[in-house]
C-alpha cells in the first residue's frame, strides 16, 4: 500500500477548507494540516463577511466537520513566512497548498492617499469585524460625509454597516467598540462612487436591495445617471442580473433627500483624481467620466465632495510569499491551473484574484485534489505532522489546536449579549490565554 501523503494547507479560510474537503471526498490517503496565522479558523468568513450577514457564516458548520475529520488537524497562530518558511515546509511535507487569500488593499494611485482618514477597505472591514490586526485603527468618525470609492459588494457592506443602527445590528457579531463608534458618529451621508455606470456596478442584487430596507437611511441615485435600459446583451443571465439592479436603482431614484436622517448616495460616472487635505482628509476631487465603446474616458469636468473619511474599496490584493513565484501585475501566485511547482499548489484568491463568493472557491479545491491524486499516485514519503510539531516546539511557537479554538469559540458565544451570536475576542493574547487555560 502506498504511503500516506503529508499535506499542509497554508491559510484556513474558505479556499483552504474546500481544498481539504475535496481531498477527503476523493478518499486520497493523506494527512492534512490546516495552518493559519490567526488563532481562529475560517479566514474571511470570520473577518470579511459583514457582521450582519450571519446566514452567510453558516458555512462554518460544514467547515467545522472538515476540521474534525480524523485526517485533518488545525494549527492556528502560526505565520508561514515569519514563524516557518516555505523551505522548511518543503522539507517536511509532500504537498503544500497555498490558500492564504488576499489580505491587503489595492491602492487608488492618486495624490493624497496617505492622508489621515483614508482607510482601505481591508482595514476598515477588519476593524468592524474585530480582526486582531485592525482593532486599533480607531477611525475618527466625527464627520458628516464618508466617501466609499468602488462599486463592489465590499463597498455596499461598508456603507450599510455605517448607517445601520444598534437595533439593526443586534443579531450581528459586530464588536461593541465599533458599534459604539458608529452609533456616536456624526455620519449622515455615505457616498458610494463608481467610475462607470449603474449597469457596470458589481453589486449583487440581494445586497443592493438591502440598501432599500434600512431603518434610518435612504438610498438615493440621480435618475439622470441611470441609462434607459441595460442595452443588448448576449448573455441572458448577465442581462437578467443587470435588469434587476436597474429596477432597484430606479426605485432608489424616487427617494428624496429628506426621507430619512441618513443617506447612502450612489453616484456614478466619476473617478477619483485627488484626495485633498493638509493632515487629514477634507475632500475628494472627482472627474466626471463617460464610456466610449466600452472604454472609460475622461471629460475634464471636475467636482469636489467634502468628507472626513475616504474608504477606497477597489478590491483586495494578495501579498507575495518568499520563495514562491509571484505575478506582480495580477497579484497572484504564478500557477498553471493551480500548479505552482513540484508539490506546491494554490487555490482561492491567491490563485485567481479576489473575485466571486465563498463557494466560488470550491472548484479550485477539486482541481488541486485531482492534480494531487495524479502527481502522488505512488503516495508520499515526507514525515509531515510529527516533524511540523517538533519544529514548532523547537521554535517555541504557541500554536492553537482545533480544541483550543473551540474554547475560544465557547468563550465568545457565552459572553454574547441579547440575540448576538457571539462577542468576538479582539486580542490574540487574550485568545491564547483562554486556549492555554485548561
Ligand atoms: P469588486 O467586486 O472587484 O469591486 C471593485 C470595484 O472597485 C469595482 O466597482 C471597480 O470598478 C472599482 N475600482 C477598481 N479600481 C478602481 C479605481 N482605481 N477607481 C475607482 N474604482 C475602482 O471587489 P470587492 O467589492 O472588494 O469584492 C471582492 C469580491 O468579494 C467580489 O467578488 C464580491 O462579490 C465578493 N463579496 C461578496 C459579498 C456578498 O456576496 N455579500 C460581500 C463582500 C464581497 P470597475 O468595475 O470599473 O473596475
Amino acid at each position: 500500500m502506498a504511503n500516506s501523503i503529508s499535506i499542509v494547507v497554508v491559510g484556513a479560510g474558505p479556499a483552504g477548507f474546500y481544498a481539504a474537503d475535496a481531498l477527503i471526498k476523493k478518499k486520497i490517503a493523506c494527512k492534512i494540516d490546516l495552518v493559519d496565522e490567526l488563532p481562529t479558523p475560517y479566514g474571511l468568513i470570520r473577518s470579511g463577511v459583514a457582521p450582519d450577514h450571519q446566514t452567510t457564516k453558516k458555512i462554518i458548520k460544514a467547515f467545522e466537520k472538515i476540521a474534525l475529520n480524523p485526517i485533518c488537524r488545525f494549527f492556528g497562530n502560526v505565520n508561514i513566512g515569519n514563524d516557518v518558511s516555505i523551505e522548511e515546509l518543503k522539507n517536511i511535507y509532500d504537498v503544500i497548498i497555498i490558500s492564504n487569500g488576499a489580505n491587503s488593499d489595492k491602492k487608488l494611485g492618486i495624490p493624497g492617499e496617505d492622508l489621515e482618514g483614508v482607510i482601505g477597505s481591508a482595514s476598515f472591514v477588519g476593524w468592524y469585524n474585530a480582526h486582531p490586526k485592525f482593532v486599533n485603527i480607531n477611525p475618527d468618525l466625527s464627520c458628516k460625509n464618508v466617501v466609499v470609492v468602488g462599486n463592489g459588494n465590499v463597498a455596499i457592506d461598508i456603507a450599510r454597516v455605517l448607517v445601520k443602527n444598534r437595533d439593526e445590528m443586534a443579531s450581528s457579531d459586530i464588536p461593541e467598540y465599533a458599534l459604539k463608534a458608529i452609533e456616536n458618529s456624526m455620519i449622515s451621508d455615505v457616498h458610494i462612487l463608481g467610475r462607470r455606470g449603474p449597469h457596470e456596478a458589481k453589486f449583487t442584487n440581494v445586497e443592493l436591495r438591502e440598501m432599500g430596507e434600512l431603518q434610518d437611511a435612504v438610498s438615493l441615485v440621480d435618475p439622470n445617471q441611470i441609462p434607459k435600459d441595460v442595452g443588448c446583451l448576449e448573455d441572458s443571465r448577465e442581462k437578467r442580473l443587470k435588469e434587476k439592479n436597474h429596477k432597484t436603482f430606479l426605485e432608489f431614484s424616487k427617494n428624496k433627500y429628506q426621507d430619512a436622517d441618513k443617506r447612502v448616495n450612489f453616484q456614478f460616472w466619476a473617478k477619483p483624481v485627488k484626495i485633498i487635505g493638509t493632515k487629514r482628509v477634507e475632500s475628494i476631487l472627482m472627474e466626471k467620466t463617460v464610456l466610449i465603446d466600452g472604454n472609460l474616458s475622461s471629460t475634464e469636468e471636475f467636482f469636489e465632495i467634502k468628507c472626513g473619511i475616504v474608504i477606497p474599496s477597489v478590491g483586495y490584493k494578495s501579498t507575495p510569499i518568499d520563495d514562491l513565484p509571484f505575478d506582480h501585475k495580477n497579484n497572484i501566485l504564478i500557477n498553471e491551473n493551480g500548479r505552482v511547482s513540484e508539490g506546491i499548489y494554490v487555490v482561492g484568491w491567491m490563485k485567481r484574484g479576489p473575485s466571486g463568493v465563498i463557494s466560488t472557491n470550491r472548484p479550485d479545491g477539486v482541481l488541486v485534489s485531482d492534480h494531487i491524486s495524479k502527481d502522488f499516485s505512488d503516495g508520499g514519503g515526507k514525515p509531515g505532522r510529527e516533524k511540523f510539531i517538533e519544529l514548532l516546539e523547537s521554535k517555541n511557537i504557541r500554536y492553537i489546536k482545533f480544541d483550543d479554538w473551540k474554547l475560544i469559540d465557547k468563550a465568545e458565544i457565552s459572553s454574547a449579549e441579547g440575540v448576538a451570536p457571539r462577542r468576538k475576542i479582539e486580542k490574540i493574547e487574550e485568545m491564547l490565554n483562554i486556549a492555554y487555560s485548561e
